[in-house]
């Protein structure tokens, strides 16, 4: 199935951002300037206070004075009251944008310069104190000082300076910043889409191969996007991984078709000769007839536990989930079991079986496949001991941890070199074939105790018989467990 190509990862991501990236510098911008026209307007207002602060020291009175003073032209001498008033040349008068100017208690000026002197007669004296008024949509900072120094009594200093002074640096900053954030931005997000397309291509390659791989069916190809331990390439490791165990299953799946195919074959061609035989016979005997029938019935026997073996086999290993586990007492299932089997002992076998009478082993199993495990392998000893033999059943604790149950016989033994092979599936000893086994009764009893977390193991000896032991976790009791 293929899906319409909408926006790749990439461009969301660079799209994302991009439109984060735009608010958050958008807010910078106006936090920017709010802050910094705080500082500006701040630095405004200190400048005023300063500079008429500095002016309240330059005006001096004196009663008289004498003629080489007048004669000076560097102080200012205004008549004031009864005496004379001496602006000193440090006066400033305006700096900065910064007006100063000497008043009467009236409003009325008296010296110095006020370019707004007229609008603000309205704003009273208020000492020391910055006040704040708007002229034509203009807002002035007014800074005043009562002079109370001998003679200079109904006299104020007034200072004056415009909102607008720090309006030349805001507007700096602020095309500054309209031009340094955007283009942050654009190199943010130019940067943000080379990042994003250097971290994303992985994607894109194992897209590609993961579709090539598809394509070709060919499971032996693996992903390589290179070196690396980041999440894409734990991605690509993974997907090796499950390609590993797909071509492992699909190869395991292959030739248990194929033994299956060639397991049935056998009972199936005799069945077929059979039939051929008894139908060129014009006229059977009904012995003969009866002789055919049956082989035709063992055979069907035989193909019969042949499909339940492979059916089993597969269900344990695609729906082991389908098993449930519980606490059970393991001695009592051998117990039952044993008592079972020792009822159609072949061979003239005799069964015996011994399990601890003191304290119950409890396993965190399935009882229908511990049973299984255990009549597949007593059916083996039956089927491969001595004729008239003992076949003997031991359950056995160590340490508490782990229990062993053993099934051992008196009967033909395995060779060593067989010993590794009978546990896999379809695997007969040469000689066994002839036998109703299916060859699937080995692999069945090591698939259920690797199931359950536990092992099988033989010992064995040719001509002497041979021992099976599963070795399984025990459990505490349910009783303790509470
Ligand atoms: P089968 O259905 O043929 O018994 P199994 O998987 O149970 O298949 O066993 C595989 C082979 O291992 C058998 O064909 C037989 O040759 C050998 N085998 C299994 N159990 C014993 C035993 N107790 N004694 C001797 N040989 C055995």
């Amino acid at each position: 199935m293929t899906r319409r190509r909408g926006l790749s990862i990439r461009a969301k991501i660079t799209l994302w951002f991009s439109a984060f990236l735009v608010v958050i510098v958008a807010i910078t911008y106006f936090v920017v300037l709010f802050v910094s026209n705080q500082v500006i307007q701040s630095g405004v207002r200190d400048s005023l206070v300063e500079t008429v602060e500095h002016n309240v020291d330059e005006i001096e009175y004196y009663a008289s004075i004498s003629e080489d003073d007048l004669a000076d032209d560097v102080d200012y001498f205004v008549n004031y009251g009864n005496g004379f008033l001496e602006i000193d040349d440090d006066f400033l008068d305006e700096i900065n944008e910064v007006y100063t100017s000497l008043c009467l208690a009236d409003g009325s000026l008296f010296y110095g310069e006020n370019p707004i002197q007229r609008d603000l007669g309205e704003v009273a004296f208020v000492d020391g104190e910055v006040q704040e008024a708007s002229v034509d949509g203009i807002t002035y900072y007014i800074y005043d000082r009562e002079l109370t120094d001998e003679g200079l009594d109904g006299l104020w200093l007034r200072g004056v300076v415009s909102e607008e002074r720090g309006a030349v640096q805001l507007t700096s900053i602020s095309k500054l910043s309209l031009i340094a954030l955007p283009s942050l931005v654009l190199l943010a997000i130019v940067g943000g889409w080379l990042i994003s397309r250097r971290t994303l291509r992985p994607i894109q390659q194992i897209s590609d191969e993961v579709a090539q791989i598809r394509e070709g069916e060919d499971l032996n190809r693996r992903i390589d996007i290179g070196e690396g331990t980041d999440e894409l390439h734990q991605l690509a490791d993974q997907f090796n991984a499950m390609f590993e165990r797909l071509d492992e299953s699909f190869a395991a799946q292959q030739q248990f078709v194929s033994d299956a195919s060639h397991e049935l074959r056998t009972p199936l061609s005799v069945i077929l000769v059979q039939c051929e035989l008894a139908l060129e016979d014009d006229s059977p005997s009904a012995e003969e007839a009866r002789e055919a029938l049956e082989v035709i019935q063992r055979q069907s026997k035989k193909m019969s536990r042949l499909v339940d073996d492979m059916l089993d086999i597969t269900r344990m290993e695609l729906h082991s989930e389908r098993y449930e586990k519980e606490t059970l007492d393991l001695g009592e299932l051998v117990d039952d079991t044993c008592s079972d089997l020792a009822l159609i002992g072949e061979n003239n076998i005799t069964l015996t079986w011994d399990v601890p009478k003191e304290l119950p082993v409890y396993v965190h199993g399935n009882s229908e496949l511990l049973t299984r495990l255990l009549v597949n392998l007593v059916g083996n000893a039956y089927r491969y001991g001595q004729h008239g033999g003992h076949t003997q059943v031991k359950l056995m604790t160590d340490d508490g941890e782990w229990c062993r149950l053993s099934v051992k016989d008196d009967g033909i033994g395995i060779a060593d070199d067989e010993q590794k092979r009978i546990f896999d599936r379809f695997y007969q000893v040469d000689g066994s074939r002839s036998s109703d086994g299916s060859g699937l009764g080995l692999a069945m009893v090591a698939e259920i105790a690797e199931f359950h977390g536990g092992s099988v193991q033989v010992e064995s000896e040719l001509g002497k018989g041979s021992t099976f032991t599963v070795t399984l976790h025990t459990e505490i009791s349910p009783a303790e467990n509470d």
